[in-house]
């Protein structure tokens, strides 16, 4: 999973209920992502849903944490058994 929440998080809940995985918790301090059930939302959708509902753009790609769209459909098959 390459999607991170940083400290810009405002802590407003939307990304939450729109997690397909429900892979989004509330932090001490902002929200998390759990990455054993983050796909980027492969399985559901084309593109990151937490991305599209942020309403201060705080969860960036973090490349270098970047899994395959494989691994990620992997994940997908796994946590949906
Ligand atoms: S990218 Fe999709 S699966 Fe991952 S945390 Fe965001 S909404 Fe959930
Ligand atoms: S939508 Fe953005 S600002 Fe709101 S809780 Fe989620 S990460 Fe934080």
């Amino acid at each position: 999973m390459s999607l991170t929440i940083t400290e810009e998080c405002i802590y407003c809940d939307v990304c939450r209920p729109a997690c397909p995985n429900k892979a989004i918790s509330a932090g001490n301090e902002y929200y998390e992502i759990d990455s054993n059930l983050c796909t980027e939302c492969i399985g559901h959708y084309d593109v990151p849903q937490c991305q599209q509902v942020c309403p201060v753009d705080c969860i960036p790609l973090l490349p270098e944490f970047a899994e395959t769209k494989e691994k990620l459909w992997e994940k997908f098959v796994r946590i949906t058994e």
